[in-house]
């Protein structure tokens, strides 16, 4: 998936977890990302994509923190888990069996938020009660 529509996507959904705490705005921190081996996303290119794309808006400032997982396959042979290898033909070590079942790597997912909701607005107005001075 391109870093674009994957940053859309994102946005997609924070918009929709915003949407949950009306009316009011959560003041996020940190997105907490989940991004598979298996995806294609270039990290970096994400967070890149991602800084632009929240410039101007409320999510301004939040950071796009990743956390790699790694492509884990299951030998259907002698269910073995492996490490896929490109340079195998993602063949399982044990048996040479292509790979079948991912067990993870295809992972896009936000895996948590860090964020703060704003304090109710309890400020008072103080209007001066002094006479006017003579
Ligand atoms: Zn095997």
């Amino acid at each position: 998936m391109h870093e674009v529509d994957m940053t859309r996507a994102l946005l997609l959904a924070m918009e929709g977890w915003r949407q949950s705490h009306k009316p009011q705005v959560p003041l996020v921190d940190t997105v907490h990302l989940q991004v598979g081996a298996f995806t294609c996303v270039e990290p970096d290119q994400l967070v890149f994509t991602w800084q632009a794309a929240i410039q101007n808006s409320w999510l301004e400032g939040a950071e796009l923190a990743i956390e790699p997982v790694a492509l884990l396959g299951r030998c259907l042979c002698c269910s073995a888990t492996y490490t896929p290898e490109p340079e195998r033909g993602y063949r399982s070590p044990c048996c040479e069996h292509p790979m079948e079942e991912i067990v993870q790597g295809r992972e896009l997912r936000i895996r948590s938020v860090d964020y703060q909701l704003p304090q109710p607005d309890t400020a008072t107005a103080f209007l001066p009660l002094s006479a006017p001075r003579p």
